[in-house]
């Protein structure tokens, strides 16, 4: 009787070890590597992800800081729901352990029906002002406005609002997922003049990084970081490999084999991080199923007696 159950449970235990051990292998850190173009570095940012520190994330501000470093990432920015809390947490965070630029932002979740990012700001910006006068508001704290994944239901943005931007998304993980997403997001893009930005929106699940901007700036300190998006020197890698940004530095982009990096980023882990989950949750399924059925084969416990 006891037989299988024990049996299948050693196979669970074996499943959820491979599972470790391949999400281990296909998560090992990577070192980041230096790419200078004439006057610029090239760094590797993403700008759009979210805490477990009350902006419903799974990983903790440091732990962002951690799968950065995991993601060959330069610079990250931390945009809580409405709040700067947790960026400023990480920022002192990733400075201690000499990790990647952490630039302390928002993700603004207007009542007007637009999603924002700001960058470098220190006071948050109130949610119920229409986008163009939030936009006004960040730039009075000498900060960076980037549309947030402004697909076409977001429709509080107006020419107002567009005209003033310093910045949008056109790579965002909608556009693997929904086929209309990234002409969605170039039409904005066509209206409002702004740097690309290639963001993860990250929340635990899906790959940081795997929607990343290049950013050319002057160094990696965050106002270099700001200047050079405001110059609106950025390159990023859309579905297909298409690339958005500045004409002129896209040649210098492909040069250096951005567009292999991105794709290596976008798809990296492929068969062993698949494996990884998919092992993992079917070996820890089987040994909590396992596990709920044993009691049963026992003989029951006797009450220990004291001495
Ligand atoms: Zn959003
Ligand atoms: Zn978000």
């Amino acid at each position: 009787m006891a037989g299988p159950g024990r049996a299948g449970q050693a196979l669970s235990a074996m499943l959820l070890l491979s599972a470790i051990g391949a999400g281990t292998y296909a998560d090992r850190p990577q070192p980041r590597s230096i790419r200078i173009a004439g006057e610029f570095r090239i760094l590797a940012a993403d700008f759009h992800l979210h805490s477990s520190m009350w902006s419903n994330g799974t990983l903790t501000p440091w732990g962002l800081v951690l799968e950065a470093e995991r993601h060959a990432l330069d610079a990250i920015a931390i945009t809580g729901h409405d709040e700067l809390v947790d960026a400023r947490i990480a920022r002192r965070f990733s400075r201690w352990i000499g990790g990647p630029t952490v630039i302390v932002g928002e993700e603004i979740q207007s009542q007007s029906r637009y999603h924002m990012v700001a960058l470098g700001v220190g006071e948050r910006i109130d949610f119920r002002l229409p986008a163009a006068a939030a936009v006004d508001a960040i730039h009075a704290q000498a900060g960076i406005a980037i549309a947030a994944h402004p697909l076409k239901r977001f429709d509080g943005w107006d020419a107002a609002a567009t005209k003033r931007l310093d910045a949008a998304e056109i790579c965002h993980p909608t556009i693997y997922q929904r086929e209309r997403a990234q002409e969605e997001f170039e039409a904005f893009a066509a209206g409002a003049s702004a740097a690309a930005i290639g963001s993860s929106d990250f929340h635990g699940l899906g790959a940081m990084g795997a929607c990343r901007t290049f950013v050319f700036a002057a160094d990696n300190t965050p106002s270099a970081i700001l200047d050079a998006i405001r110059a609106r020197r950025t390159v990023v890698y859309g579905r297909d490999g298409t690339a958005y940004g500045d004409p002129a530095l896209i040649p210098l982009a492909e040069r250096a084999r951005l567009r292999e990096a991105a794709e290596e980023w976008r798809s990296r882990g492929g068969a062993l991080d698949w494996w990884s989950r998919v092992a993992g949750v079917i070996g820890l399924f089987g040994l909590i199923v396992g596990g709920a059925e044993r009691p049963a084969s026992h003989p029951p416990l006797r009450r220990q007696q004291s001495p």
